[in-house]
């Protein structure tokens, strides 16, 4: 390597390589993979020698295709959690003309139903307008109302942005000019609900009569809920349809998914590593870092894969407090390995991140095999003078 790559910078007593300023230095779970590759590779890509050939072409388009799946499946999520919530929106409203109906038939009150529709109008417009400020106002700046937070968020706090979206409000919402949230939906809903009893009621001349009005409301009511029912069961499909497409196990959520464009980056300052995983799901309430292979199948993960993946285990421990049980390394859509979060991987993980630490500063990485298909396979051959083939 020349030497104008090589960074100055001291071993500490932990074995970490750090600069003047007590920075570990930088070693990213990339880094990590081409190492243990071939320190050669690493070396090479740290020159600037990017990796060619088909399969590197391939493999960036099929991540591609499956970040999309991921995402479309995230949408579809979504999707269904928005139709169920409408759905029990129009049933609590088919609820509430039943029992109005029987409140209206059965007590004695000496308003007339005009007299109440009026008076419903006026509570309707009221909710209306109050719903309509709500919305074009930034109240919540101006009481300095606390911000809700996800604390799954909180806990990747490095990956807020890709994050999924809540159903109809997201975390960190705090409203603004033409923005509305769930108080704002309540207002709607409430005006809405008023608006329907007051014009029911508009036409009856006694009681018994409302009742039966709002009666035949709540059937009609009844017919649009079971019509928003159908469609969350067409959302439910959907979603299944996209769980089975991105390859995702049932009643795993996926927590966030890489699309190199807008990902953050999980940092660990003690030890210098970096990375961003291609996707967290959350298992059993566990965040679990993914990490999705394309090409050839093998039939045990390399030890290239194995090792970045170990950093991004270690970077969801740092950055959450939380300590993954395991993360996958998945080939293809089917072929799912478990990689246990342990000691003995710790270890593993720290040595080899200490020793790219000194490559970086000594230099003098050399092929560590002997391997001709190794070198076959490499997708920095066009660069290397010690290839083997
Ligand atoms: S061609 Fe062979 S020796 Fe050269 S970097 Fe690749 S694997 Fe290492």
């Amino acid at each position: 390597m020349p030497s104008s790559n090589l960074v100055i910078a001291d071993e500490s007593d932990d074995g970490f390589w750090r600069d003047d300023s007590g920075q570990s230095l930088h070693v990213s779970a990339s880094d990590l993979e081409r190492h243990a590759y071939c320190p050669l590779s690493w070396s090479l890509a740290r020159e600037g020698k990017t990796g060619r050939g088909q399969a590197i072409d391939k493999g960036r388009i099929k991540h591609a295709e499956i970040h999309r799946k991921v995402e479309n499946f995230k949408q579809k999520q979504n999707d269904l959690r928005r139709a169920l919530v409408i759905w029990s929106w129009w049933f609590t409203i088919v609820v509430m003309f039943i029992t109005d109906a029987i409140i209206f038939t059965t007590i004695s009150d000496d308003r007339t139903p005009i007299d109440i529709s009026q008076y419903l109008s006026i509570l309707s417009v009221i909710w209306l307008v109050a719903g309509l400020l709500a919305i074009y106002l930034p109240w919540r700046r101006w009481i300095n109302l606390p911000i809700e937070k996800s604390q799954e968020l909180q806990d990747l706090k490095n990956l807020d942005d890709v994050a999924i979206p809540r159903t109809f409000q997201p975390y960190d919402f705090i409203g603004g000019w033409k923005q509305g949230g769930r108080v704002e939906a309540g207002f709607l809903m409430g005006a809405t609900i008023f608006g329907l009893h007051a014009i029911g009621l508009l036409w009856a001349e006694n009681k018994e009569q409302a009742g039966f009005i709002l009666v035949t409301m709540a059937m009609i009511w009844t017919l649009l809920a079971s019509w928003q029912l159908q469609r969350a069961l067409l959302a439910d499909n959907a979603l299944e349809v996209a769980r089975i497409n991105a390859g995702l196990d049932e009643k795993t959520d996926v927590a966030y998914s890489d699309d190199e464009a807008t990902a953050g980056l999980l940092l660990d300052n003690m030890s210098g590593l970096r990375g961003r995983p291609d996707q967290i799901v959350i298992v059993d309430g566990e965040f679990i870092p993914v990490e999705q292979k394309t090409g050839k199948i093998p039939d045990k993960p390399h030890k290239s894969h194995k090792m970045q993946l170990l950093a991004y285990l270690y970077l969801v421990e740092s950055t959450t407090g939380r300590k993954p049980p395991y993360g996958v390394l998945r080939y293809g859509s089917q072929n799912l390995h478990k990689i246990d979060w342990d000691d003995v991987n710790k270890h593993l993980l720290f040595s080899a991140t200490k020793e790219i630490q000194r490559l970086m500063v000594q230099g003098g990485a050399e092929r560590n095999h002997n391997r001709k298909g190794k070198c076959q396979s490499c997708s920095r051959r066009y660069a290397c003078n010690s290839s083997l083939v």
